[in-house]
């Protein structure tokens, strides 16, 4: 066995966490506050991955937060809206575990100063029609701003940090917002370095680490878990190419995140094409692939927390890889509809992120084919006046990438789609909308279709608007995720599960890198980034404790 060495500034700790996301913070911080020295070891060089960028909004049913505002909910109703929804996918200890001790995560974060979150007001869960669901919101959760300076020289290290968001998400149309914050405000804002999304969540998670020594190891590549009597006893691997090992007490956590840029796994497991992630390419299946050679079983692999996304060339990862935008806003307001490759609408545009997959991966036996994709969105010059398109904002040029033409039909033959097919479904679109109504996809009759509609129209008006002022546009819309949701199985303690069932000793998970409790299932705004926190903080615990055996 080779001699361990001092790459890593400490040779045994209690609890080593693998990746520094919202996960693995989580689960630095309830280990750390168990009474366990704990190591959080990162692969790369900045801090947060996925979790960085994202909205950070948070689902927890019957949190906190909803107590305080007296907001009606509870493990029973949570449970029902879950299983209305379920079609095999869930397990009841680790779907129980997510439910009872979601809020009790968030209230230890809150406690030690990890987490600042406000209600998003009226923010609908995505299923309305299920029970359980609550349509006036209070399940999503949105953070208070953070200023970077409390971080000292760490700010820089957190991933994409460059790009700053100085705005909550409530204040955002995402977000039900009016958009706008007074110039004065937002002058303060960038005075003081304040940051909301997934950048205050970040933030203030590391915040909470650095406060209690817990320092990220950057740059540390773990090749394999080390085993001893059956139980996962550490990790070794390199640091700037040299070799290490590091010892853990009492357990390891993999919180690595998602494996949706391992291209052989997204083709090996995802039920059909996904060629737009839209995380960073740090989500590479690593702790995967450590969970599967330590003999995990697996779960929930087809699956993934679908997001249609747009690919805005000339804004690459900094390693080269394409950059993909989540597309929302502009499939919901008015003047815009998505065609297929027979220029056919072919869903309700508006619907939620992560079911509208199930229409871009309808397959036709017929011809052999997924006839969804491609997919473009169309719109005109009504909508290019008053909404965004990727990062372009209402106002700004019109980007070349975007396609443009005079006419429906010149438009067509730039997209290589039939000219009559696309006036046909564009005129069939119009005489609806300025009725008021879409016999064919219902788009403007659920709540979710009005939050993020123009809420400055009335009634259906929010989603519906005719496509006829020329120019006409059209962007390609692919099929994208926010992030994996398969991988090893754990138990409601977040031990990770052999394929016998049985825990694997010392073996945690939690986030994208693990099956998520909640299944495929996206709940509401937040519905990922819910059940990351609450399996960060049992697998800390769990671990700390040595909850194991
Ligand atoms: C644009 C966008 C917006 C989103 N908005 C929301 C939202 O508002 N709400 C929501 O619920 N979800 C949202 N999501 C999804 C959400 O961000 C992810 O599901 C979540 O961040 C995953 O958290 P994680 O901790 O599991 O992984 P990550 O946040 O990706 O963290 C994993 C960490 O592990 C590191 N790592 C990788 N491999 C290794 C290794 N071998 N060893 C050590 N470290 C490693 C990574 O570098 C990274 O730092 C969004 C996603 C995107 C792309």
């Amino acid at each position: 066995m080779p001699r361990r060495n001092q790459l890593v500034p400490m040779d045994e700790v209690d609890v080593i966490i693998l990746g520094s996301g919202a996960a693995g913070m989580a689960a630095a911080l309830a280990a750390h506050e168990a009474g366990a020295k704990v190591a959080l070891v990162e692969r790369f060089d900045r801090i947060g991955g996925t979790s960085a960028i994202s909205g950070g909004v948070i689902w927890v049913p019957n949190n906190p937060a909803m107590q305080r505002a007296g907001m009606a909910d509870s493990r029973e109703d949570a449970l029902a809206y879950f299983r209305a929804l379920d079609h095999g996918d869930l397990v009841d200890e680790t779907l129980e575990a997510f439910v009872d001790r979601g809020p009790e995560a968030l209230e230890f974060l809150e406690s030690i100063g990890a987490l600042s979150v406000s209600l998003l007001e009226g923010y609908p869960d995505y299923y309305l029609d299920r029970e359980g669901a609550k349509p006036a919101g209070g399940r999503a959760l949105d953070h208070d701003l953070f200023a970077l300076g409390e971080l000292d020289e760490w700010a820089n290290r957190i991933f994409a940090i460059e790009e700053p968001k100085p705005m909550m998400l409530r204040e955002t149309s995402l977000g039900g917002g009016t958009g706008v914050v007074e110039p004065e405000e937002m002058a303060r804002r960038m005075a003081t370095n304040e940051r909301g999304f997934g950048q205050a969540m970040v933030a203030r998670l590391l915040k909470a680490c650095l406060d209690r020594g817990i320092e990220p190891m950057l740059g540390v590549e773990t090749r394999e878990l080390i085993r001893e009597d059956g139980r996962i006893v550490g990790i070794s691997g390199a640091r700037n190419g040299d070799k290490f090992e590091l010892r853990a007490r009492r357990g390891v956590i993999i919180s690595t995140g998602g494996f949706e840029w391992d291209k052989d796994k997204r083709q090996t497991f995802l039920r059909g094409p996904m060629d737009a992630p839209a995380p960073p390419p740090t989500a590479r299946g690593e702790g995967l692939s450590l969970a599967m050679a330590g003999g995990a079983k697996l779960g929930n692999m087809t699956q993934a927390w679908w997001a249609p996304t747009l690919v805005v060339p000339d804004t690459p990862w900094e390693n080269g890889s394409d950059r993909a935008m989540p597309v929302l806003i502009e499939r919901t307001v008015p003047h815009s509809i998505m065609v297929n490759s027979k220029a056919e609408r072919f869903c309700n545009e508006a619907a939620n992120y992560s079911a509208l997959a199930g229409a871009f991966h309808a397959f036709d036996p017929q011809t052999y084919d997924y006839p969804n994709l491609p997919a473009w969105l169309i719109f005109d010059e009504n909508y290019v006046d008053r909404y965004p398109i990727g990062p372009r904002l209402p106002g700004q040029p019109v980007p070349d990438w975007v396609k443009r033409a005079e006419t429906l039909e010149q438009l067509a033959s730039k997209l290589g789609l039939e000219p009559d097919a696309l006036t046909a479904t564009v005129d069939r679109f119009n005489m609806h909308a300025e009725a008021g109504e879409d016999p064919d996809f219902q788009r403007g009759t659920s709540a979710y279709d009005h939050f993020y509609g123009d809420r400055s129209r009335k009634g259906t008006a929010v989603t519906l608007g005719s496509i006829a002022r020329a120019p006409f546009y059209a962007v390609e819309i692919k099929m994208g995720l926010l992030g994996t949701n398969g991988g090893a199985r754990t138990d409601g303690r977040a031990l990770i599960l052999g394929h016998d069932d049985q825990p694997i000793g010392g073996l945690f998970g939690a986030g994208n890198a693990i099956a998520c409790p909640t299944g495929g299932i996206y709940a509401g705004a937040g519905g990922t980034l819910g059940p990351a926190l609450t399996f960060g903080y049992i697998a800390g615990r769990s671990a700390a404790r040595r909850d194991n055996d």
